[in-house]
């Protein structure tokens, strides 16, 4: 890749940046939040309220979906356009946390396996920011092995009948419409018989319970399933052929959360000459290699970027950037523990900056989970870049029901 931008590119930035810093403002005092870390509702439907505002007037704009075809909304543009804008946008607000299920997961899914009527259908709405999707895939029983997943869907005529429990699902409680997986066929190999579902959130019968997470936030739920009836037009792919559109769902997100603006926190230099730790010599290490690693960062993002240009989807690649990110994280939030020094002790407003370090600490461990855990992306990445042998599955082939459980 060549790192130097086209003279096209360095227009587009101009552009980009002035059309930014002139209608940004309005919406950048809500916006600069990570909804993650919002913990009172009110102050999280104000967020809700802000973030879609934002979205549509982007959407009106032509600068929504930058890599997005204009048929489904977006501007045609490419990855590196899309890179350029999201940096330019982050310097003002990040008010993107909302949309990154329906935008940056089930949109790629949909364009790849979806109808055109789905397509025609959910596009737009989802670009726009009007309609707010979630990700209903993972279970009790079923997180790290997807495929075990037991939610089950039987078929009645034109509609299909869900029964079963979801968990930890962002954004569930104010989403419109998820993305669901279910189990529809019990004799086939676990991953054979699965369905993936468009189901609307106000179906008769969902029932979301958030969950409270360390941060204080809730912004997850346990989601209930009892005789939800999904037309069979909301299908996405083929019956029993879900693991398909699964995957491609889940490239995505692990190129989402590796490709995440929360990769580098602001302020970091700012804080240590604050805290007076500025000149100390082993803070000075340790800010070094804190840059060195937002160099890898960018390096590893400007090669997902290169394959993106080439038209090449998320692949493997994307669990090496996931995996790098957490570790970077951890490393970047034991820094600014040591710089605040006993201050990290404090809490919310009693704590330096309102507590936003500590939110960071303790919040660390969403990329490390999310999206598929550390040790998940060390398999994927030992058997799918490496080639190193696969580990055994004593399930491979056998009918799900006869799988001891
Ligand atoms: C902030 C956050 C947001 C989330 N949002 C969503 C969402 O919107 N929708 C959704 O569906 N899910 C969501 N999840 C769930 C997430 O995808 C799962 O938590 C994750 O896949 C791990 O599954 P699990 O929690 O069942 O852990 P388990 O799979 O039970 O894993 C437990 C431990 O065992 C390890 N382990 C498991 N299998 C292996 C193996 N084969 N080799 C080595 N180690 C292994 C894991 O690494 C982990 O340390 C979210 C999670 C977090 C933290």
């Amino acid at each position: 890749m060549d790192f130097d931008e086209t003279p096209e590119e360095i227009a587009f930035r101009a552009e980009a940046r002035a059309w930014l810093e002139e209608h940004a403002p309005p919406f950048a005092a809500e916006g600069a939040k990570v909804s993650v870390y919002i913990s009172d509702p009110e102050e999280e439907h104000r967020y809700l309220t802000a973030s879609k505002a934002w979205q549509a007037h982007k959407y009106d704009h032509a600068w929504a979906g930058i890599t997005w075809p204009t048929t489904y909304g977006g501007r045609g543009g490419t990855p590196t356009q899309d890179g350029i804008f999201r940096s330019e946008e982050a310097k003002l607000l990040s008010a993107w946390g909302v949309f990154a299920v329906g935008i940056g997961m089930a949109g790629p899914t949909i364009m790849a396996h979806g109808t055109e009527e789905q397509k025609q259908r959910y596009l737009h709405p989802m670009l726009r920011g009007d309609e707010v999707w979630c990700q209903l895939f993972s279970e009790p029983n079923a997180g790290s092995d997807l495929g075990g997943l037991s939610t089950s869907a039987v078929r009645d005529g034109d509609e299909w009948v869900v029964n079963g429990q979801k968990v930890w699902n962002s954004g569930a409680h104010y989403s419109d419409y998820g993305i669901l997986l279910t189990r529809s066929n019990l004799d086939a190999p676990k991953n054979r018989g699965i369905t993936y579902f468009l189901v609307d959130m106000k179906t008769p019968g969902i029932e979301c319970r958030p969950l409270r997470q360390i941060t204080g936030a809730a912004h997850f739920n346990e989601v209930f399933f009892t005789d939800v009836r999904i037309p069979h037009a909301n299908v996405l792919g083929e019956v029993d052929g879900g693991w398909g559109p699964m995957m491609t769902t889940l490239s995505n997100e692990r190129a989402l959360i590796g490709g995440s603006p929360r990769a580098v926190f602001p302020g970091t230099v700012d804080l240590a000459r604050r805290m007076g730790v500025a000149d100390d010599p082993t803070m000075r290490q340790l800010m070094a290699q804190s840059y060195i690693r937002h160099q890898i960062m960018k390096y590893l993002g400007y090669r997902a970027k290169t394959a993106a240009t080439k038209g090449v989807a998320p692949g493997p690649e994307s669990s090496i950037i996931k995996l790098f990110l957490s570790q970077h994280l951890s490393a970047e939030s034991d820094m600014l523990m040591a710089m605040l020094g006993p201050d990290a002790l404090l809490w919310g407003e009693s704590a330096i900056d309102d507590g936003r370090w500590q939110l960071d600490f303790v919040g660390q461990w969403n990329p490390k989970i999310g999206g598929g855990t550390d040790q998940i992306q060390r398999n994927t990445i030992g058997e799918k870049v490496l080639g190193l042998p696969s580990e055994p599955r004593v399930d491979k082939g056998i009918p799900f029901r006869d799988i001891p459980k």
